[in-house]
């Protein structure tokens, strides 16, 4: 074994300079792992095994001793056939999270900032601090909902980068196309503005705006699009950007080359290949999304309305304890202390088993918690 030698503040204070804000980071958390007895409702997976022929065109996807191609041509082909752009409008990497990554790095330095709601995706804030720019978190409505009107009016002449995550995790709440139009009009032209549509898939609202018919209308957007949730391939790494060629071009720039893998590509032109299959699934967990929050409703929970795959309980200073309820009872969510509860739509038993806890955490929460509904 190769020796390290210890240091007392190990943790604390590395021995070689490191950059201040980094040190000052949190690492990335990932949702709790379930144990066996468990249900693992804390990353918003797919439960379903993947879409048929994906193993297949895995297991065939040739040799891996060979690199893959590094622009993803044939998967971009497919997806721009299917979204009437070219392949150059199409960007794939590794997960959208590195795509996010990319356009901050490509857009954002030291003395620029970036616009986005709060509390939405864990990694935003992380990915704008990596790049040297300044987050400029806003707040969510009482319903968490964006602000989109204070979303608007936080950009100033350092912002480069705005991001809005609809339907946004962790609130599952949707922006309107009305709102989103308004939004757009009043961020200036030479602001990237990144629309992170991880869970559109599951989108039922018809009012819930839907960006990729509005990329003719603003040339400063981008899409943000990923095979990680509604297709079940959070384990491969794929995700994908459609917008303007120029500012594709920047995070082609940005990227880390090579990193989105043969197998990857594979699976994702196999999953689209089969595309009706998965919209039943997706419709599936959308009718049982749909029927959770219905039954939290009659628990008396007061529940944001849920456009993605999954839940969110405000239990606010009460989500230590409700959080251990669930632990308790089988049930691994993504709690964020002092705020809420992110419950992901797995299997149909996992929704049997969560209901009876969530009854009794409601009727736990004193009156007037805002959790709780009225009357
Ligand atoms: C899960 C998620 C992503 C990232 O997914 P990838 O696996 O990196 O494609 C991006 N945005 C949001 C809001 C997410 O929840």
């Amino acid at each position: 074994m190769t020796f390290i030698p210890p240091s007392d503040d190990d943790a604390v204070a590395p021995p070689v300079k490191l950059r201040p804000e980094i040190l000052a980071s949190p690492p990335y958390r990932q949702g709790k792992p379930a144990t066996a007895d468990a249900f693992k409702l804390s990353s918003n997976e797919n439960p379903y095994p993947p879409l048929p022929g994906v193993l297949e065109a895995v297991a065939a996807s040739g040799a891996i001793n060979r690199y893959p191609d590094a622009s993803a041509l044939a998967l971009r082909e497919v997806l721009a056939a299917r979204h009437g752009v070219s392949a150059e409008n199409i960007h794939v990497g590794s997960g959208s999270v590195a795509l996010l990554s990319q356009f901050i790095q490509a857009a954002a330095g030291p003395g620029n900032s970036v616009v986005y709601p709060w509390r939405s995706f864990e990694a935003y804030p992380g990915l704008v601090t990596v790049s040297g720019a300044t987050s400029v978190p806003v707040p969510n409505r009482a319903d968490g909902s964006h602000d989109m009107v204070a979303l608007a009016a936080a950009v100033d002449e350092t912002t480069r980068v705005v991001i809005v995550c609809s339907p946004n995790n962790p609130t599952s709440t949707t922006v309107s196309a009305a709102e989103f139009e308004t939004f757009m009009a009043a961020v200036p032209g030479d602001v990237l503005v990144l629309l992170d549509e991880a869970y559109t898939e599951f989108v039922t609202d018809p009012d819930a705006v839907r960006g990729l018919p509005l990329l003719a209308r603003y040339p400063n957007l981008v899409v943000l699009r990923t095979f990680s949730k509604a297709y079940g391939l959070a384990g491969l790494r794929v995700g994908w950007a459609i917008g303007p060629v120029a500012i594709l071009d920047a995070a082609r720039a940005a990227a880390i080359p090579l990193s989105v893998t043969e197998p990857a590509q594979v699976a994702a032109i196999a999953s689209l290949q089969v595309e009706d299959q998965l919209l039943e699934r997706v419709a599936r967990l959308a009718a049982l999304r749909d029927r959770l929050s219905a039954a939290l409703f009659d628990q008396g929970w007061l529940v944001p309305k849920a456009q993605g795959n999954f839940v969110w309980l405000a239990t606010g200073d009460a989500t230590d304890a409700a959080n251990a309820a669930l632990l308790d009872g089988g049930i691994v969510a993504r709690a964020f202390p002092g705020s809420g509860i992110r419950v992901s739509v797995g299997e149909e038993e996992s929704v049997e088993q969560l209901l009876p806890i969530t009854g009794r955490i409601v009727d736990s929460l004193p009156a007037g918690h805002p959790a709780r509904r009225l009357g």
